[in-house]
């Protein structure tokens, strides 16, 4: 099962408030619902391809009407083959909507009915419903964090945005072919985001591969660094042991002045100690800044007497 799958089961499992589960509904209702006419009356369906969900749309149905409700199955003839759950009302669904004051599915306009956004609890359950409806989220382990909501229209993909940002999300909207989606990609609001609909443990788990996800970036760049300074300090070992091999074949070490005699026969000698270690192997003290100016000394005479005898 996907993360989002799995995260869309947890949602159905949990019990909302009353004022919540009519904001939730109401989500539903807007995303999953659509109102024809069948022998001359209107019905009602409410349609999705999650099992769970058609039951969630079942119950809460219940809770605000008495009229019978069908549920049917029906299998997807296009693309891939799912199941279509669809919960059906003949009786009365015009007055079920206008008690709720809920749209259905392509009716969906400018706005979301103020009823159903009186608190904040219900706020967080008309988002909870949106994510059932329409919503999706990658596996944390993926490539990339990514949570979206599609909506058919622009003008309900906005008012989603403005919700979302009522608590602190910024969500972002674009056009696709089919509709509009609203979504987000830093992780840190992918876990608001479940905080907000409810979804805990889908929340944990997030967070858990977030944070190993984390921390093995962090390991790594700290190899890399530590690799790079290792490979700066290696080379810079290699060309002082080279410049001083170069004055050693061409002018003979004894020919340098005193301290800078010391400190290349010693490195000639150890070449493969630190400079902490160089500087104690030396006769006299030498600080470590010491004993760097003595060594790009050498280094400056090689160059000078390499540039003296035409050598690159
Ligand atoms: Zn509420």
């Amino acid at each position: 099962m996907s993360f989002a799958a799995r995260t869309k089961k947890e949602l159905t499992q949990m019990r909302g408030k009353p004022c919540c589960d009519r904001a939730e509904l109401t989500a539903l209702l807007a995303h999953c619902g659509s109102v024809t006419e069948m022998d001359g009356s209107p019905v009602l369906d409410v349609a999705t391809e999650n099992a769970a969900i058609a039951r969630r749309i079942y119950t809460l149905q219940k809770e605000y009407s008495d009229s019978p409700l069908e549920v049917l199955v029906q299998r997807k003839m296009r693309l891939k083959k799912n199941n279509v759950y669809i919960v059906r009302m003949r009786r009365d669904p015009l007055e079920f909507l206008a008690g709720l004051d809920a749209r259905a599915g392509d009716a969906v306009s400018d706005r979301i009915p103020p009823a159903a956004l009186r608190r904040a609890c219900c706020k967080k359950a008309y988002l909870r419903g949106a994510f059932l409806a329409a919503g999706s989220v990658n596996d944390p382990d993926g490539a990339s964090y990514h949570l979206e909501l599609q909506s058919r229209t622009r003008a309900h993909a906005r008012a989603l945005q403005a919700l979302m940002a009522e608590f602190d999300l910024r969500a972002k909207v674009i056009e696709r072919k089919r509709g509009f989606v609203i979504y987000v990609k830093e992780g840190e609001k992918i876990v608001d985001f479940l905080g907000l609909i409810g979804a805990h443990q889908a929340l944990l788990h997030f967070e858990d591969v977030r944070i190993v996800k984390g921390m093995r970036n962090q390991v790594n760049r700290l190899v890399n660094c530590e690799t790079a300074n290792m490979n700066k300090t290696i080379s810079a070992a290699v060309r002082q042991l080279e410049n001083i091999r170069f004055l050693e074949r061409e002018i003979g070490l004894d020919q340098l002045p005193a301290k800078l005699r010391t400190v290349a026969e010693q490195r000639l000698a150890h070449p493969e100690i630190t400079l902490q270690e160089l500087s104690e192997a030396l006769p006299e003290k030498v600080s470590k800044s010491g004993l760097n100016h003595r060594l790009r000394r050498l280094d400056e005479l090689a160059q000078k007497l390499r540039s003296n005898r035409g050598l690159p």
